[in-house]
């Protein structure tokens, strides 16, 4: 049904179209390519290749790409926190059938079916192209600004062995083509990830260490917050596109946007299907989602939250057992856990290491009020 209504409104969304060519690697879009730097789209190393249709569809002759704007910057985010990216369904679902929906129009129902596309996970860089295609400008939060919303919208594209027609949503000739460059984005990291335009360090970036794997890190445990899923600082600083109409299934209902952590841990599997299954959050699977569930409740979850807390200390995860400890401390520093003592001596009797460690570097940086072992 969502994506119905999203084929219906095709003239109201942004999409541009015209010949697959190489387009030049922009320095705001790469990211680093040294060990300390991580980019967003890994599958190729070689930035020529990134920016080369042929390395995702040889011989491809032309090339659609679509932006959907997503969020609402006026919405003021609770203490738990999912970002806006995943209030809707699942784009990396909806954007495909959107791009086909566009190709077959305006190419045939062949074409449509025969084309090649990416949504996020794939070799190209988007932002590159979208740039170089006429779809937005750049901004110096890495994102890439579509008027009239600015940064908050996805992006994809769908390659075609047909040519289509040249279609552009924004002129360059006579515009800026880099953001006001207010720095509000720069203000708002709250881990120093985003340094200077366009250089975002991803490994320090909140919204990538919420979608990775295994072990929080130890210095970035305590600015995630309350945070499920997804940052948004960034985006949510951003004065571009504020007062511009969010269209489409993206916005979410209320209770998309006050996400229940509590839940999250306590849900059987079929219970977190068919809550989360449809979210773009969810792509990392169940155990990502209850470890930053773990941390965020330890951050800004309530008095109530210890004991629910305390049952993942035995979870066959080790990277769960580290979050419930490191969310018991949290909950301790605030004055809503009272007693470490059993906590840190359970932790200390853990078969792996890197959880005995944590115990042993919590103990160091914040020893707790009252007997320790
Ligand atoms: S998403 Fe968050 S942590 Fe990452 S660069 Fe933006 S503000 Fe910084
Ligand atoms: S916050 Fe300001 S500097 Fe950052 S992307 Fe938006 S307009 Fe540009």
């Amino acid at each position: 049904m969502v994506q119905r209504a999203l084929l219906a409104s095709l003239d109201r969304i942004p999409w541009v179209s015209g010949p697959a060519r190489p387009v030049e690697v922009d320095p705001l879009f790469p990211g680093r390519s040294s060990s300390r730097w991580v980019r967003y789209t890994p599958f190729v190393e070689d930035d020529r290749r990134r920016h080369d249709p042929d390395t995702l569809f040889a011989g491809a002759g032309g090339i659609f790409m679509v932006a959907v704007p997503y969020g609402d910057p006026g919405h003021v985010p609770g203490p738990i926190r999912l970002s806006q990216s995943s209030w809707g369904p699942d784009y990396h679902r909806v954007l495909p059938a959107m791009l086909r929906g566009i190709v077959a129009r305006e190419l045939g129902e062949t074409a449509a079916r025969q084309a090649v596309v990416q949504v996020d996970a794939g070799p190209l860089e988007e932002r590159a192209f979208a740039v170089a295609m006429g779809l937005g400008y750049r901004g110096v939060n890495a994102g890439l600004r579509v008027p009239p919303w600015g940064v908050r919208v996805f992006l994809g594209l769908a390659l075609t062995r047909a040519v289509p027609r040249v279609r552009r949503w924004v002129e360059g000739e006579g515009l800026d083509p880099v953001c006001v460059g207010c720095g509000r984005c720069l203000d708002a990291c709250p881990t120093g990830a985003l340094r200077a335009e366009g250089v975002v360090n991803a490994r320090r970036c909140l919204s990538y260490v919420t979608q990775k794997r295994g072990f929080l890190p130890d210095l970035l445990a305590l600015p995630m917050g309350g945070r499920l899923y997804g940052c948004d600082r960034c985006t949510w600083a951003c004065p571009d596109g504020h007062g511009a109409a969010y269209p489409g299934p993206f916005i979410g209902t209320a209770r998309d946007r006050c996400p229940d952590a509590r839940t999250l841990l306590s849900a059987d599997a079929f219970h977190y299907a068919g809550t989360w299954a449809g979210k773009a959050a969810a792509w990392r699977g169940r155990r990502v989602l209850q470890r930053n569930a773990l941390n965020a409740l330890g951050n800004a979850g309530s008095v109530d939250d210890g004991a629910l807390l305390r049952q993942y200390l035995c979870h066959p995860s080790p990277a769960l057992r580290a979050a419930s400890i490191r969310g018991l401390a949290f909950m301790s520093r605030r004055g809503l856990w009272d007693n470490m003592t059993p906590i840190y001596a359970h932790g200390r009797a853990d078969p792996d290491h890197r959880v005995r460690a944590l115990v042993e570097r919590l103990h160091r940086a914040w020893p707790m009020p009252g007997p320790e072992v």
